[in-house]
């Protein structure tokens, strides 16, 4: 059956006639898999109006009950566990344990925000006044615009920025990627069986021109996960307004670190599942890895060998495969754009060697084999931009301080791995790379939704997700009370 997408909107399913329509597709044949409405201006007035209207209602209710509809909504999850899974290999080409993985991210999100309920939502500090209380609150900013990336369309969107939006007391209107809509609809459907009440959680399709009047409409915080770009659009119009404010979880050239010293076995794998998971279409996939100069050629022959082993294909029909097609046709043509650059220095540089030449492959789909190619540092686009794809680099460093270097010269922060048994260079890692997240003796693609999750400089604000969004939800309010009575003694001795 032909997929229709439908709008969630004040607890209504709404039919859209009105607006165009954009096709969406199965990426490992190509074919059309159904359609979603492009929302239009009024629609999303309409939405973020029946977010408004419901949101009086839901600040007032407990936050321990506002919390207790993800216990219900969890149990969902895990009931439709196996539907949720083929909708978004499906709809993303992802590996299916990874998206059994995303499921279970999401379901963590939950219980996490079904257990915030009875945890602090601020903290008592001292007056410097004997008469005096004084707390620091945090309260819900209002009518949270949740916007999302195609990539992890269940968790990121539907969970990481919606669970702790609601629990916090805001309400919310979601706009899925136009590549994903299906699993954000799915999901919708569960919010709307857990009883969350109507206007609360509110699900609007469209592409970037739906994302954008979102934006400019009268929302009071928005969460978006994208590219840098839409990101940069999104932090100038915030910065246009009083009110609004923004956390925008953008993209990387994140990169795994691998010292001498280090377990070699250990660096391979993450540096295999890094490079490639998801086609290397994470936010964290790693496109350079920098190996010190001792086991430099040991490390790019083992690399290039596995990598060359990996196969791609169709998950659904295909067995043995480690990642599948990328998202669309234009992504495809992104990533050769940028291998086609190295094929270009490669020809006429000898710092430049090319050890898998892969691209796209030559059947239905949008399926790419692995490009590899070692390579000394320096001033190249396809070093510092975020290529999104199975393009990878392999670069030399002599010592500590140059990997650091290295890792810090692009404008990105998301994600690094490193790995090393000297307690001294994770030490210097930790302080001075300038990441988001780092992982010692790890990959760079790993998040527990306990945590914050997010980037600093090009890939991200400080206001991050998972975890990290229940800051990026609410306002802090400084509340001082005086005991005294009829009379107040100013701080600081004033009279
Ligand atoms: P994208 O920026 O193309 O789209 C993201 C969302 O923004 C979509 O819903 C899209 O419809 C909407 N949008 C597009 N133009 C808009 C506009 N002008 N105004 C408002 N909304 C607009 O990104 P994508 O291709 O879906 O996702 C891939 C990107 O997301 C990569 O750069 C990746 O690194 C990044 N990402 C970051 C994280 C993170 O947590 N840091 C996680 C996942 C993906």
């Amino acid at each position: 059956m032909i997929y229709e997408g439908r709008n969630f909107v004040g607890g209504v399913w709404l039919e859209s006639d009105t607006v165009p329509y954009v096709d969406t597709h199965n990426p490992a044949t190509g074919e059309i898999t159904g359609s979603i409405p492009c929302s239009s201006q009024a629609e999303v007035t309409h939405a973020i109006a029946a977010a408004f209207a419901a949101s009086r209602n839901w600040r007032s209710v407990s936050r321990v009950q506002r919390a207790d509809y993800f216990d219900k909504l969890a149990q969902l999850l895990k009931r439709d566990h196996d539907q949720l899974v083929a909708t978004i290999v499906l709809e993303t080409g992802k590996n299916p344990n990874e998206a059994h993985a995303e499921v279970i991210e999401a379901l963590h999100m939950c219980q996490v925000a079904f257990g915030s309920g009875r945890t602090p939502y601020g903290e008592v500090i001292a007056s410097e006044l004997s008469t005096k209380d004084a707390q620091v609150f945090r309260k819900p900013k209002g009518v949270v615009a949740v916007i999302a990336p195609w990539n992890f369309p269940l968790a990121i969107g539907s969970f990481w920025a919606s669970a702790p939006a609601l629990v916090e007391g805001n309400t919310v209107v979601h706009k899925p990627s136009e590549l994903t809509p299906m699993i954000a609809e799915q999901v919708a459907k569960l919010y709307e069986e857990a009883g969350f009440p109507p206007g609360v959680y509110n699900l609007i399709h469209g592409d970037g021109r739906t994302g954008q009047h979102l934006v400019e409409g009268d929302v009071d915080c928005i969460l978006f996960t994208g590219s840098a770009e839409v990101g940069k659009s999104i932090r100038q119009h915030c910065a246009s307004t009083w009110h609004k404010t923004c956390s925008c979880e953008l993209g990387s050239k994140s990169a795994v670190i691998t010292f001498e010293d280090g377990n070699l076995d250990l660096a391979l794998d993450v540096s295999i599942a890094s490079a490639f998971k998801l086609s290397g279409q994470r936010c964290v996939s790693s496109g350079r890895m920098l190996i010190e100069r001792p086991i430099y050629d040991r490390f790019c022959e083992a690399f290039a060998a596995r990598a060359g082993e990996l196969k791609t294909g169709d998950m659904r029909s295909e067995q043995g495969c480690f990642y599948g097609p990328l998202i669309s046709p234009e992504a495809v043509a992104k990533v050769e754009f940028y291998n086609q650059l190295v094929r270009q220095d490669a020809r006429r540089n000898h710092d430049v060697e090319i050890l898998l030449n892969g691209g796209p492959v030559d059947r239905q789909g949008n399926f790419m084999t692995p490009f590899v190619y070692a390579c000394q540092w320096g001033d190249k686009k396809y070093l510092k931009e975020e290529v999104f794809g199975p393009h990878v680099a392999l670069i030399p460093f002599e010592d500590v301080d140059q990997a650091i270097d290295i890792y810090n010269d692009t404008p990105y922060g998301l994600a690094l791995g490193v790995v090393t048994d000297d307690f001294r260079k994770m030490r210097r890692c930790q302080r001075e790379c300038n990441t988001g997240m780092l992982y010692l003796n790890g990959g760079s693609i790993a998040a527990e939704s306990h945590l914050p999750f997010g980037g600093i400089g090009k890939s991200g604000n400080g206001y991050k997700s998972a975890a990290g969004t229940y800051r990026a939800v609410t306002e802090e309010i400084a509340v001082t009370t005086n005991y005294e009575e009829g009379k107040v003694t100013w701080a600081q001795g004033m009279k």
